[in-house]
């Protein structure tokens, strides 16, 4: 029953199922009198007399909440990979940053997608200021086989955030590496249980775990993972001068999280691929984009690389006028930013002026509400907002 090298008792071993996995990621092994998980653990420093070895010194270098949700991340990003380490971030932006900076010096290129987080290009200037050659391309169609010779690290974003697109990561990753790139994948609309990037080939794989992996839009999380030990120490180093590490609460919430991620992603998941079929027959809807549809462009992609096809939907109304109507309509869905949550939002991605979208477009992220009812509201709403 007892596996010291994941700590859980082996029920989290490669080869169990993801709900099984999923429910005992991280656990230590169990001692009388011990809560199942353990509690946050609140301390900026730790008992430290003599030599200052580790594992726990000092809150910024190492907290034992993180150990264990940084193995639960891990036992879902690189099951059965011995050499694969997690660390977590404050936020997502926080654990990109780590790579990104970490990795790359003055006179390295690095490969970008054009179409990715919204937060991509003030990461591009700031990479720019400092002497970075940043190249982009577009995530569909495989752009960015295009402009990687020369280049240091190509970041990959698949599906891509809004606009669904996907590309494919062995692919890529074989050719960033015949160049001699590092390949890291922003794995955060897929969650490990729908994409395991490492397995595809990258090096690294990079979430923001504010998304679906917690699924409750209260907390603000990151992650890297990856299977280098050196290249790992420096974004390690990265995380401990820049000091972007998240709180004992915040890790030990994610950590809890994480035991419900399956039913979660597939509820969700499930219901989105109905909801996008739903809003294919309607007039108004264009642009109609989910890489589980199977007359998707990303979908023959995403059958291979992808275990699960994410919560997100995306489409695109007349007008800006008609889709400010269409969410002010809806009752079950909050117009709000942000994805992956047990509660349906959607909103006009164009309000923030950093994406290239028509203004009708619609990032909707469905929930855990019934299908039927999510549904119902989706339709009366559109209905509504005729004029
Ligand atoms: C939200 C998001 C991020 C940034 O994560 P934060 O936790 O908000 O810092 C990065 N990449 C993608 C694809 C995202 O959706």
């Amino acid at each position: 029953m007892s596996d010291p090298a994941t700590g859980n008792g082996g029920a989290g071993s490669a080869d169990a199922g993801d709900g099984t996995r999923a429910v005992r990621a991280g656990l230590p092994e169990p001692v009388k009198h011990e809560p199942t998980l353990p509690g946050p653990v609140f301390a900026a420093h730790f008992h430290l007399p003599g030599d200052p070895t580790g594992p726990y010194t000092y809150g910024r270098d190492e907290n034992p909440t993180w150990t264990l949700l940084e193995r639960a991340i891990g036992e879902l990003e690189a099951p059965g990979q011995d050499g694969a380490e997690t660390l977590v971030f404050a936020s997502g932006m926080a654990a990109i940053s780590s790579v990104l900076f970490s990795q790359l010096r003055a006179g390295d290129a690095v490969v970008l997608p054009d179409d990715g987080y919204q937060a991509l290009p003030l990461v591009r200037a700031q990479l720019e200021a400092y002497g970075v050659e940043v190249r982009t391309a577009p995530t569909g169609g495989n752009a960015q086989l295009d402009v990687l010779d020369g280049a240091k690290l190509l970041w990959i974003e698949t599906p891509s955030n809004p606009g669904l697109d996907v590309c494919d990561i062995r692919r890529l990753a074989e050719a960033a590496h015949a160049c001699g790139a590092l390949v890291a994948v922003d794995n955060t609309l897929a969650t490990p249980l729908g994409q395991r990037p490492l397995e595809l080939g990258a090096d690294f794989s990079v979430a923001s775990g504010t998304k679906q992996l917690t699924g409750h839009g209260d907390i603000l999380l990151g992650y890297v993972t990856g299977h280098d030990a050196e290249t790992m120490a420096a974004v390690r180093r990265w995380r401990k001068i820049v000091g972007a590490i998240p709180g004992p609460m915040e890790a030990w919430l994610a950590h809890r999280s994480i035991a419900t991620l399956h039913l979660r992603v597939d509820r969700q998941n499930t219901t989105a691929l109905r909801v996008a079929e739903t809003l294919r027959g309607r007039p108004e809807v264009t642009g109609l984009r989910h890489p589980g549809l199977p007359d998707d462009p990303s979908h023959e992609t995403a059958s291979r690389q992808m275990r699960r096809y994410g919560c997100v939907v995306s489409f695109t109304l007349p007008s800006r006028a008609r889709a400010d109507r269409f969410l002010d309509a809806l009752r079950l869905v909050d117009d709000a930013t942000s994805f992956g949550g047990v509660r349906s939002t959607a909103e006009r991605r164009g309000r923030w002026g950093g994406d290239a979208v028509p203004e009708g477009f619609i990032r909707l992220s469905v929930g855990a509400e019934d299908p039927e009812d999510l549904i119902a509201d989706l339709l009366r709403a559109l209905d509504e907002s005729v004029s």
